[in-house]
């Protein structure tokens, strides 16, 4: 699914994050920045040892919930990966759909930043962490659409949806933004 935003186009695929040739691949990172499962271990994998040592080279503080740092990409097919911190859900009275956006935000700062042209990113928060996956479609795609939608330069932004139950939800909520 592909949908215009200003100059830019928001698009929804299923699939492996890490397959995606994008100039920029989001992962979705723990505060620490040290690994783990899902779509973290998957990204570090494919991306080979490098870019866990830049990583802990240049942030070795971590980075707190709702911001992003970038590095290369390694053996991904990318210039840049951007590592998001997104919140663990905790019931939503704990600002964690404020720092969903924030992490998104950052993101396309980033891609802005480096003169990205392409982006890709998976729904942040929604495995490991439990974030509702409609609450967390709604916030990170208006998110996007927000950023996008009168900026000067134009972008590709593909969420990356791994399974087609995440991809029901992302589609529902893009298809409402259309009628909006
Ligand atoms: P978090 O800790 O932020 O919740 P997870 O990696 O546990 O991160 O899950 C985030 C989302 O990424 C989930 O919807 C999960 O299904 C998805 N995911 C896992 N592996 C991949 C992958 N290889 N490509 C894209 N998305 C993935």
């Amino acid at each position: 699914m592909k949908v215009q935003f200003g100059f830019s186009r928001i698009e929804l695929a299923h699939g492996d994050i890490t397959q995606q040739h994008v100039d920029a691949i989001v992962n979705a990172a723990n505060a620490d920045l040290a690994g783990g499962g899902g779509v973290d271990g998957a990204i570090h994998r494919a991306a080979g040892p490098s870019v866990m040592e830049e990583t802990r080279a240049r942030y070795p503080l971590g980075c707190p919930p709702g911001d992003a740092v970038v590095t290369s990409a390694g053996l991904l097919p990318a210039r840049y990966l951007f590592h998001a911190v997104g919140p663990i859900w905790r019931g939503g009275q704990q600002r964690e759909a404020e720092l969903l956006r924030s992490c998104v935000r950052r993101c396309l700062e980033l891609a802005a930043k480096h003169d990205c042209q392409s982006l890709a990113l998976p729904a942040i928060s929604t495995g490991a962490y439990r974030f509702p996956i409609d609450l967390a479609a709604e916030n990170l795609l208006d998110e996007i659409r927000k950023f996008v939608d009168g900026a000067p330069r134009s972008l590709i932004v593909r969420v990356v949806l791994f399974d087609a139950g995440s991809y029901g939800a992302f589609a529902r909520v893009l298809e409402s933004f259309v009628d909006r």
